[in-house]
C-alpha cells in the first residue's frame, strides 16, 4: 500500500472501520513508513483529543454538574423572588416587635397616668390592681 493510499485510509483505520485485510496493510505500512506512522501518531492525538471532548460532552458527571447549574440558576431566581420578602421579613417583625411594644406601654399607660388622678381613675384602676396582685403569682408560676 502507498503512503497516499494509506493516508487516505488512515482515519478509518484509526476508526478500526476498514476491512481486515486493509487494516493489515495498513498496520504493516505504519511498523514499516516512519513518516506514516508519525502522521498516524498526530492523527491518533487529535482524534484523541476529540474523543476526549466527546466523552466530556457525554459524561454524565458533566451532565450532573451542567443539571446542577441549572438548578443553582433555577434557586437563585427562585432566591431572588422572595428576596423582597426576605428583607422585608425582619423589617415587618421589628415594626411588629415595635408595634407590641408601643401596645404593651400604651396598655402600661393607664395605670401610670391613673397614679394621682381623681377617684373616677381609680375606679378603673381596681382590675388594673387587681391584675397587679395576680402578676406575682403568675410569674413566680411561670419560674
Ligand atoms: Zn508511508
Amino acid at each position: 500500500m502507498k503512503c497516499k493510499a494509506v493516508h487516505n485510509n488512515l482515519i478509518f483505520f484509526l476508526e478500526k472501520e476498514l476491512p481486515d485485510s486493509e487494516m493489515k496493510e495498513v498496520r504493516e505500512h505504519l511498523n514499516s513508513c516512519p513518516d506514516c506512522a508519525l502522521f498516524a501518531e498526530e492523527m491518533k492525538k487529535t482524534f484523541g483529543i476529540l474523543e476526549v471532548e466527546k466523552a466530556v460532552e457525554v459524561n454524565p458527571f458533566f451532565y450532573t454538574r451542567v443539571k446542577a447549574r441549572l438548578e443553582n440558576q433555577e434557586q437563585e431566581q427562585v432566591v431572588g423572588r422572595p428576596l423582597l420578602v426576605r428583607v422585608l421579613q425582619p423589617v415587618t417583625f421589628s415594626i411588629l416587635l415595635v408595634l407590641a411594644v408601643y401596645g404593651g406601654i400604651k396598655m402600661g399607660q393607664p395605670y401610670h397616668s391613673a397614679t394621682g388622678n381623681d377617684g373616677l381613675n381609680e375606679m378603673q384602676m381596681i382590675p388594673y390592681l387587681n391584675e397587679m396582685d395576680a402578676e406575682p403569682i403568675e410569674a413566680f408560676l411561670m419560674e
